[in-house]
């Protein structure tokens, strides 16, 4: 089944930057996707649009049955919040709540009760169990990645997108991070997208798309990413 499904993507800024170039990508669920491509290959346009947070010149998207391209703005912001994970190469963390709070704020901002059971296996993947009493400024950035990680995960969205989330982190802290990722896909059954220039990351994925000037170019799949833990 598909997760994310992308078709006749262009995208041109202003007076005729094209980021964009007839993109079709069609994203199973329960899978680990890399995006890797030059800086400027139009990497972070492709997620936004497919993410919903920007809208394509032309072409189509769907997030599971949705068509985003249909949506009017405010069903947008609805669709982003309830059922799409995001993680950015910041983390983002709210610094006045615990690691615990910012994990279940998903469900506070969408006024549902968090799922004791989900919250749980989500903490025990992402290995800081010891941690949720502290605030983001006692953490490394390594923990505060992976609480933001866990925040993305922890409501079972349709699909969790992440920017160069290792961006910011050295190579221990990378590791930690990916797997905690890889984790996500393969024990608690979510769809991950991640854009990253790193090709270490990249393994952990299970299929890797290359973009060049705004065009898919290649890609690969990984037959052993889920036995590289
Ligand atoms: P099968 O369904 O035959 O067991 P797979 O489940 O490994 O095979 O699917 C492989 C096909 O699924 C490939 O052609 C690949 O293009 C496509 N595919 C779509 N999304 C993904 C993804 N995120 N990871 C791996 N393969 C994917
Ligand atoms: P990548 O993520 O691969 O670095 P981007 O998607 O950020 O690539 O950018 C693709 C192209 O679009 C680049 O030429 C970039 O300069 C241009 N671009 C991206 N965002 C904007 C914007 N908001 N306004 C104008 N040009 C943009």
């Amino acid at each position: 089944p598909t997760a994310v499904r992308a078709s006749g993507l262009t995208k041109t800024y202003g007076a005729g930057v094209r980021a964009l170039a007839g993109v079709d990508v069609d994203l199973h669920r329960g899978r680990f996707t890399a995006i890797m491509g030059p800086s400027g290959s139009g990497k972070s346009t492709l997620m936004h649009c497919v993410a919903g947070l920007d809208r394509p010149s032309t072409g189509r998207v769907w997030i599971g049955e949705t068509e985003l391209t249909e949506l009017s703005d405010d069903e947008l912001t609805v669709l982003r919040r309830d059922r799409i994970g995001f993680v950015f190469q910041a983390y983002n963390l709210l610094p006045t709540l615990t690691a615990l709070e910012n994990i279940t704020l998903p469900f506070a901002l969408a006024g549902r009760r968090p799922d004791p059971e989900v919250v749980r296996a989500v903490i025990e993947a992402v290995g800081l169990a010891d941690r949720l009493d502290h605030r983001p400024h006692q953490l490394s950035g390594g923990q505060q990645q992976r609480v933001a990680c866990a925040r993305a995960l922890v409501t079972h969205p349709d699909v969790v997108f992440a920017d160069e989330p290792t961006g910011a982190l050295d190579s221990a802290s990378s590791a930690e991070l990916l797997a905690f990722l890889r984790r996500g896909v393969d024990d608690l059954g979510r769809t991950v997208v991640m854009v990253t220039h790193d090709p270490t990351a990249a393994t952990y994925a299970d299929r890797v798309l290359f973009l060049a000037d705004g065009h898919l170019v290649g890609e690969l799949l990984n037959p052993t990413a889920d036995r590289v833990l």
